[in-house]
């Protein structure tokens, strides 16, 4: 094992009040992270202000602070660094990996010759540059034919080929917003982040921010994805529904004693009704991540309050 300091992070994105599967999330990133002594940093994504809930961010804060995970240093918030954004994107074209695509969503649904993971395949339309008196829509970086590997901490092996799954994926979407991809890789690399821990629906989005690290010459950090959290009708548990009933005030160590036990952690019994300042010493102490379900279809979370 490699005795580098862990600098792990949590980067709820602040759309609504922080649900379960959030909290998993951040418990899992905080006793990885503290297991060792590690640092563990806290990232705002709020990146898409559309997509921002006033108030959420502060709900978000409020949990973590009475659930007793503390974080180190200050918080980032994404919507304070476009610049770093830019300038990451202007590396990126150095390299001639970055191209202004003209096509709406329409024309690449109606051009892709079969649907990706995440919509359609883009097929390459503005590679050699848009035509002339064309207005620029989103930017976009051009993926090799190759296959993108790593190992996942709990997953194991995982492969995609990005032109075969993604296709050239967009960094500056047409309303001017950097994408989640680019942001994720550059606040993780500004700070050193050299473990992700989050849920299995960014598994297969990892192959792009791996891409998308080596391209900008990034240490590339270990990935450990945990088990979505599935509402009883097998739904991803949202920000949406099931989450109006954490009681984060009251319910705290209850809350922390669900979440561990929902990664596979035998919490004893006379830690079960414990605040969260006794059962987190013992979480740090005692996480073991071989004990976390390989679930990748998630998990009903049926004993849950949601
Ligand atoms: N902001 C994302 C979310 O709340 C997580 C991003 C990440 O951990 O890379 O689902």
């Amino acid at each position: 094992m490699s005795t580098e300091q862990i600098v792990g992070r949590f980067a709820p994105s602040p759309t609504g009040p922080l649900h379960f599967g959030s909290l998993v999330a951040a418990v899992g990133s905080y006793c990885l992270a503290r297991r060792n002594g590690g640092t563990w940093l806290l990232r705002m994504e709020d990146l898409d202000p559309p997509r921002v809930v006033p108030g959420a961010a502060d709900g978000i804060l409020f949990a973590l602070e009475n659930l007793g995970l503390h974080w180190d240093g200050e918080i980032v918030w994404q919507s304070q660094r476009t610049e770093a954004y830019i300038e990451a994107v202007e590396r990126l074209r150095q390299k001639g990996l970055v191209f202004d695509c003209v096509c709406t969503r329409k024309e690449i649904l109606l051009s892709a010759p079969h649907p990706g993971e995440e919509g359609p395949i883009y097929p390459g339309t503005c590679r050699s540059g848009p035509g002339a008196g064309q207005r620029p829509r989103a930017l976009r970086i051009e993926v090799p034919q190759e296959q993108v590997s790593f190992c996942d901490g709990v997953f194991g092996p995982f492969q995609q080929v990005l032109s075969d799954s993604v296709g050239d994926f967009v960094l500056r979407r047409a309303d001017g917003l950097f994408a989640y991809q680019l942001a994720v890789v550059v606040d993780d690399a500004a700070v050193g982040i050299n473990q992700v821990v989050r849920g299995s629906d960014l598994l297969t989005s990892t192959p792009r921010q791996i891409f998308l690290c080596a391209s900008l010459d990034y240490t590339i950090p270990e990935y450990i994805h945990l088990p979505m959290v599935l509402e009883r009708d097998g739904k991803k548990v949202s920000k949406r529904h099931g989450s109006a009933l954490l009681d984060y005030k009251s319910d705290a160590g209850k809350l922390i004693a669900l979440a561990l036990s929902f990664l596979g952690q035998i919490v004893p019994n006379s830690l079960l009704g414990a605040p969260p300042l006794e059962l987190l010493p013992w979480a740090i102490e005692n996480f073991d991540s071989q004990r976390i379900p390989v679930a990748l279809e998630g998990i009903v979370a049926s004993h849950l309050p949601l």
